[in-house]
């Protein structure tokens, strides 16, 4: 058999390597339109610091994909730079030294904060001491009242915003919820399907956070912890492309082939079965047979270069909505923002990984600090500081379309409005992302249409977060692409059990 698959992201990297393992007499071949493997989980090298896409925990419910995250990348033993010189005291599980071994998967902690009215609050909220004297004791009491109103009269969840109010209470949501969430989507969260809701804060309630920070209080086990209530994740040594690169490699020495800068241009199909694909090669046009075909490449964009497609579906898919992204890395000598907390860092600041800035007097909607998911994406971690302002727009909008250093001008500025930082940047990286984020909106409540057009050709396998227009996390991503191999070698084409990754609330294989 010849498998053909599209896209050397996660998803269809984990197909290619979970097929040859089990087949290695069948021909795999990915093509990848960019020049590296690892898709929009890829990382970039910028004058030796190394920048992730957005920050990339690896985290997982999936017992499967966890251990091919281990077999790939094996956990540490021995601290990592940073826990060295701080004397951190931790249990490592693994037995490599990250400072002798470069592939190896670190233990993170998990630091992330919202950033309201000039101050850091814990994120997942949190109702210590410390958050109601940063909230004042009239906001507490509006938050308490709040909450407990939408407890008795629990709103039908006909978008987002009914979602976070069922669980939050208005005021809650009002200032921790909606700002952001607006400048992720450019929509205000009444105008947003509340399925996304149920797939990213999956099963968080305040009742949770509370019952959990007790249980934590008291040492209480909780083995059942939702995924964003927990305070640690696994890391790559040097970003999550490293794990991506290491994969693509096993994918070669068992005999696959992955063809760089090659974009799949048109899909030739005959009636019911994908025939042929085409994909540009350094503008040379090649044509390449297929018995199945495997895509990871955006739903969109499949129908659109695919023949005979009907024109009710086509317009359906044309209309997906996404959501694209622009990351600004800004390389500085210090922050100024006040590290209210006591965690130590090498570079004397705050230890939080990401931050969600929901101040709607700035554009940047959230703020990554590379030194504290890996000291080895900085070449001097102890410094100087390499962050990430995340800006989210959509492509060919006026934002998009501004001059880099339009860019960086904007994102220094913006840095001194919120007080993070007052000085000059000592460099800056401005990274595109185009289709970070499948929307939930517009036509997105027909895609049943183009699921079902798709269910109709037997030889197509759609996988990954925008090949199935799903908000798919890595490990999401990661089963889809084995569930697909596992199909094939069955010979079945139920692909239900691809729509359904991280649909279900407790998604099928999860232990
Ligand atoms: C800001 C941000 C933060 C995130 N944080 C996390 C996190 O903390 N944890 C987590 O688990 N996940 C996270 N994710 C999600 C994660 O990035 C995705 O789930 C994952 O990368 C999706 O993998 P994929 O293979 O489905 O798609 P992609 O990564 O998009 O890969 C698809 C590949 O297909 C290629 N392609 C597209 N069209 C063509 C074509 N015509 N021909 C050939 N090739 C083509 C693309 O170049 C790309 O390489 C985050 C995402 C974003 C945007």
């Amino acid at each position: 058999m010849k498998i053909v698959i599209i896209g050397a992201g996660p998803a269809g990297l984990s197909c290619a390597h979970h097929y040859l393992k089990n087949n290695k007499k069948d021909e795999v071949i990915l093509l990848e339109e960019s020049d590296c493997v690892g898709g929009i989980s890829k990382t970039i090298s910028y004058h030796e610091n190394k920048m992730d896409l957005g920050g990339h925990r690896f985290f997982t419910k999936n017992q499967e994909v966890l251990k091919l995250w281990f077999d790939i990348l094996p956990l540490q033993g021995k601290p990592a730079f940073d826990d060295k010189l701080l004397g951190s005291k931790k249990n490592y599980d693994g037995v490599l030294d990250p400072e002798k071994i470069d592939e190896v998967m670190l233990v993170r902690n998990r630091v992330s904060r919202i950033y309201y009215q000039k101050k850091l609050f814990d994120y997942p909220v949190n109702f210590t001491f410390h958050t109601i004297r940063k909230m004042g004791l009239i906001t507490t009491i509006k938050c308490g009242f709040s909450y407990l109103k939408a407890l008795l009269f629990k709103k039908k969840e006909k978008n987002l915003e009914d979602f976070y109010i069922n669980r939050f209470g208005k005021q809650l949501y009002e200032m921790f919820f909606k700002g952001y969430t607006a400048k992720l989507w450019g929509r205000t969260p009444s105008e947003i399907d509340s399925s996304w809701g149920s797939q990213r804060v999956k099963g968080i309630s305040i009742r949770k956070v509370l019952l959990d920070y007790y249980k934590r209080l008291f040492h209480v086990k909780n083995k059942n912890r939702e995924v964003s209530l927990t305070d640690y994740f696994y890391y790559p040594k040097y970003g999550p492309g490293e794990f991506y690169e290491e994969m693509a490699k096993r994918i070669i020495k068992m005999g696959g082939t992955i063809l760089l800068q090659s974009k799949v241009t048109k899909i030739k199909r005959d009636s019911n079965h994908i025939k042929e694909v085409v994909y540009l090669n350094q503008n040379k046009r090649h044509t390449l047979s297929c018995d199945v075909l495997v895509s990871s490449m955006p739903m969109k964009d499949l129908l659109e270069i695919m023949n005979q497609v009907p024109k009710e579906v086509l317009q359906v898919a044309k209309n997906l909505p996404y959501r694209d992204f622009i990351t600004i890395g800004v390389l500085v000598d210090h922050l100024d923002i006040k590290n209210d907390r006591n965690n130590n860092t090498i570079h004397h600041n705050i230890s939080d990984n990401w931050i969600y800035i929901q101040d709607t007097t700035v554009k940047v909607g959230r703020i990554q600090i590379f030194n504290n998911w890996s000291p080895y994406l900085v070449k001097d971690p102890i410094h100087t500081i390499w962050i990430g302002m995340e800006y989210f727009c959509n492509e060919g909008d006026s934002f998009w379309n501004l001059e880099d250093y339009q860019l960086k001008k904007i994102a220094s500025e913006e840095l001194e409005k919120i007080d993070f930082f007052h000085g000059k940047v000592m460099n800056m990286k401005v990274i595109r992302v185009k289709k970070a984020y499948p929307a939930y909106y517009d036509s997105y409540h027909n895609i049943s249409m183009v699921k079902e057009f798709i269910e109709g050709i037997s030889n197509l396998y759609c996988i990954g977060r925008n090949g199935t227009h799903s908000y798919n996390n890595m490990d999401h991503s990661i089963l889809s692409g084995m569930i697909a191999s596992h199909l094939i070698q069955t010979h079945s084409h139920d692909l239900s059990k691809l729509w359904n990754v991280n649909v279900d609330k407790t998604y099928q294989e999860e232990k």
